[in-house]
């Protein structure tokens, strides 16, 4: 049943995508560089066609609880990398950790999503049974964030309920990724794709994805971070634009860089061609519209980023006393609005899009196609099953 929804959702999307025109690199990399506002208008509104067809029009809300603003790493773009001594740190408790998710199912979230730095102290066999307890007393689906883990730690976090996990490969450009994400010397490193693939090897859903316009960015880079998407298969994709954080060593000497010719923007517009364009490669993933996106526009960033392909909005559960302390960038969105205040506020707009808000696990129909092709046996979708909630 799924392989024919499949193959039938897959026809009409090559009606949208022959429309388009994403198949090779060159065809991406036009798109990109686009500037006519009509095509661009077009583009956006395929991708939010092709995410009807196969994503339907439930959007998900995964509710965000940010464990810990602790790392061991010095990306040079984060305002919380381990040099920066005027950041105040902390680490949630698991009681707080608990009362997050319970909010997060009082509100009719179907998925909590763990996120830390790299956190050295953040005690493994801890975590391990804080997200037993999650799943023990709220049913939630748990997704974790918390960076680059060696494959024992990811199958004990697997085993302990973990189902999904992020980790983005920010640029495939491998000077500019090492040069923005130094190794730390001395310690044990991992590629970022064994990562990934350890993680699907394990079962996981797996999620990866960029910042768009990091400063030494091309357009030809980005094109292959795009082709990259495809390449690996994922069940999730996040992406939002490098916003310079005035504490960090590319955000001091941002006016001093002397971008390559070929640099892209991180503005509103690129950010939206490439969500759109990514709904089209990818059409059966999970894209978030994310938190930089509503940093870019206040008032509307999410509901931007749902109009062209994507499908999930990310609420900010952790307890508001701490949210300023987890600031990668400067002025990110929810620092202090409450999430019963942004749910109110995206259950009216997405009415108006003709949008819902899904219940249930919401798991990305990538992954359940894949693992019903790996005869891996079907499971259920929140999509499918899905009906309005109300504030
Ligand atoms: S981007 Fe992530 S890994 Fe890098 S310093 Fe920031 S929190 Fe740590």
């Amino acid at each position: 049943m799924l392989a024919e929804k499949k193959e039938t959702l897959n026809k009409m999307n090559g009606v949208d995508r022959n429309m388009i025109g994403l198949e090779t690199r060159a065809e991406i990399l036009r798109w990109l560089k686009e500037d006519d506002p009509e095509a661009i208008r077009r583009l956006l509104s395929t991708a939010d066609r092709v995410r009807a067809l196969h994503v339907g029009d439930q959007v998900h809300f995964r509710g965000l609880i940010e464990l810990s603003n602790l790392c061991r790493r010095a990306c040079s773009y984060c305002g919380i990398r381990a040099p920066n001594r005027g950041v105040i740190r902390y680490r949630l408790t698991r009681e707080e950790i608990l009362a997050a998710a319970d909010t997060a199912r009082e509100m009719g979230f179907g998925t909590v999503t763990l996120q830390s730095g790299e956190d050295p102290a953040l005690n493994l066999h801890e975590l391990c049974e804080t997200i037993r307890l999650i799943k023990q007393h709220t049913r939630l689906a748990v997704t974790l964030s918390i960076g680059e883990r060696s494959r024992n730690e990811l199958a004990r976090l697997r085993d302990a309920g973990a189902d999904r996990y992020l980790l983005r490969f920010e640029t495939s450009n491998s000077d500019l990724y090492n040069a923005i994400h130094p190794p730390i010397p001395g310690q044990i490193n991992h590629d970022r794709f064994d990562v990934l693939r350890w993680l699907d090897e394990l079962g996981y859903e797996i999620g990866s994805g960029i910042m768009v316009g990091i400063p030494g960015e091309t357009y030809d880079d980005l094109a292959r971070d795009l082709e990259l998407f495809r390449e690996l298969n994922l069940d999730m994709i996040g992406l939002g634009p490098y916003i310079p954080h005035p504490e960090t060593p590319m955000g001091r000497c941002m006016k001093d860089l002397d971008p390559p010719p070929d640099q892209t923007p991180n503005s509103l517009e690129m950010t939206l061609k490439v969500l759109a364009i990514t709904r089209l490669i990818c059409p059966d993933v999970n894209l978030p519209s994310t938190t930089a996106l509503e940093t870019l526009t206040p008032d509307n960033g999410y509901e931007n980023g749902l109009a062209c392909g994507a499908n999930v909005i990310m609420p900010n559960l952790t307890p508001v006393k701490y949210r300023a302390l987890y600031e990668i960038y400067p002025g990110k969105a929810g620092q202090t609005r409450m999430a019963s205040e942004l749910m109110r506020r995206m259950i009216d707009n997405l009415r108006t899009m003709g949008r819902k808000p899904a219940i249930g696990p919401g798991k990305s129909t990538h992954y359940l196609l894949r693992h019903a092709a790996d005869g891996k046996g079907v499971e259920t979708n929140g999509i499918e099953i899905d009906e309005s909630i109300e504030p």
